[in-house]
């Protein structure tokens, strides 16, 4: 028995794996795998099988793997003070210069940082912020967010209800009372009725179908609206044309706060500081994760800008010291990975890599999948890009979900040694590589992503049971 099929039978006896057929896995019905190294993009298996990473694992190791200047700055401050909580006005230094280096990318309107481990618990942050900001404004009423379907913003009970997606709430009575959920800006799946517009038309639509909401909720209950930048999980989605600004139009007329959730997009990945700087959005909150440390440390951010933080100000003025607080607040590790990770990023000028190499990788797939025959939608931005399966582009239909379509190409992909993502909610098969990636790199994932759509295609074919 191989070392590798040992560890992972050991696995299956003690762990509960994030989004796995419990059963199937602990059964050994469903196929493990133990990680067990990382260099530039590529991951190694225990087996000693390269991939290359196609989705920076789950779209956050942007500086790639391996890479020992932030295992340094880990160590460093491990060795001079690993923790000490930030209640009550306690600091560390790594925290006080991470905070001033995500202000100053975060650009001008921005006031305070607050620090978690997730981007769900920043989340959970930022609803806890808009209550008490409509509380302190003596609008108890106004607690209502409304987010978008395939919307993704975290697995937790409210974290989770503002995501969109069907597998996060049900047999999990979510989503929670306060939480409503708007049309997708998914121009592509976009239904019958809307079939005719053009992507401006479409935008305002959800415009329209926001406001609608609103009014019928009644704007003195609407508190704020939530959503990334670019649909992640959710599809990797880029808003249509004009979409923000149709967006942040009716959220200023009715008062409603704007969240931008930047877990994603934050920190280069579209070829921008911010997703928001990208798409002219300007958020009173903003959440950070994933790319803040390329993932070499647990670490999230809230970003809170000066219209709220006046009133949280206004509010412990009144109610004494906010009763909010995570012991991981800041943690300095977390901040170390954090500064070493920005700093990286400047150096190498890896957002404009994400800019440049990016619309090199837009072309790529355009080229290699534009005209495929069961390509239904080729998108994406900077380092993100998607490709929709149907088996009749022209009329933008959809597979019987029991084909398995999506995840039977990622695991064609995966026997290409190549980690492409299906997402769920139909049959879309995602990438984020690292920012790091090259041209020649790109090409790799184009070409390996090919061979396994193609052979998915052949299987269809073979089986009749295409249309
Ligand atoms: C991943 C993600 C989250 C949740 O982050 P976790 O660290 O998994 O809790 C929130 N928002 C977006 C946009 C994400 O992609």
């Amino acid at each position: 028995m191989s070392l590798h099929k040992e560890l992972i039978d050991r696995d299956r006896k003690v762990t509960f794996h994030a989004s796995t057929h419990l059963r199937d896995f602990a059964h050994g019905d469903a196929p493990g795998r133990v990680i067990s190294g990382g260099k530039g993009i590529h991951i190694v298996d225990k087996d000693g099988r390269e991939f290359i990473d196609g989705f920076a694992g789950l779209y956050c190791v942007n500086i790639g793997y391996g890479r020992t200047e932030v295992a340094e700055a880990i160590y460093r401050q491990a060795l001079e003070l690993s923790y000490y909580h930030t209640y009550v006005g306690h600091a560390n230094e790594p925290q006080i210069q991470l905070s001033e280096k995500i202000l100053e990318l975060a650009g001008p309107g921005m006031s305070k940082v607050y620090y978690g481990m997730s981007g769900s618990d920043a989340n959970e942050t930022q609803l806890k912020i808009v209550r008490y900001y409509n509380n302190v404004l003596g609008r108890p009423a106004k607690k209502k967010v409304i987010s978008r379907m395939r919307g993704y913003h975290g697995s937790g009970i409210a974290s989770g209800s503002l995501t969109g997606l069907k597998a996060f709430h049900d047999h999990f009575d979510l989503p929670i009372e306060t939480i409503r959920h708007t049309e997708a800006p998914f121009y592509y799946q976009r239904s019958a009725e809307q079939a005719g517009m053009n992507e401006r038309e479409f935008s305002q639509h959800c415009a329209t179908k926001l406001e609608e909401m609103i009014l019928a909720e009644g704007p003195e209950t609407v508190a704020a609206f939530i959503g990334e930048p670019v649909l992640g999980t959710g599809g990797i989605v880029p808003p249509p044309e004009g979409y923000w600004e149709a967006i942040q139009t009716v959220l200023a007329k009715y008062d409603v706060l704007l969240i931008a959730d930047e877990v994603v997009c934050g920190f280069g990945r579209i070829g921008t500081d911010f997703g928001s700087h990208f798409y002219g959005i300007k958020p009173d909150l903003i959440t950070v994760a994933k790319g803040l440390t390329s993932a070499y440390q647990p670490l999230s951010g809230v970003i809170v800008g000066d219209r709220v933080w006046q009133v949280l100000e206004q509010g412990t003025g009144e109610f004494g010291p906010i009763g909010h607080g995570w012991t991981y607040s800041g943690h300095a590790l977390g901040c170390a990975a954090g500064l070493a990770n920005l700093e990286i990023i400047e150096r190498e000028g890896l957002t404009q890599n994400a800019a440049e190499t990016g619309g090199y990788l837009q072309q790529a797939m355009a080229k290699a999948f534009g005209d495929h025959p069961i390509v239904g939608n080729v998108r994406g931005v900077g380092m993100l890009a998607a490709l929709e399966f149907s088996p009749d582009p022209a009329k933008r239909t959809a597979f019987d979900p029991a084909l398995k379509v999506g995840p039977r190409i990622a695991a064609a992909a995966m026997d290409e040694n190549l980690i492409a993502r299906a997402m769920p909610q139909g049959d879309i098969l995602g990438f984020a590589p690292p920012l790091i990636t090259t041209r020649a790199e790109v090409d790799e994932i184009v070409a390996r992503a090919r061979r396994a759509v193609d052979r998915v295609l052949d299987e269809l074919a073979n089986n009749e049971d295409l249309k």
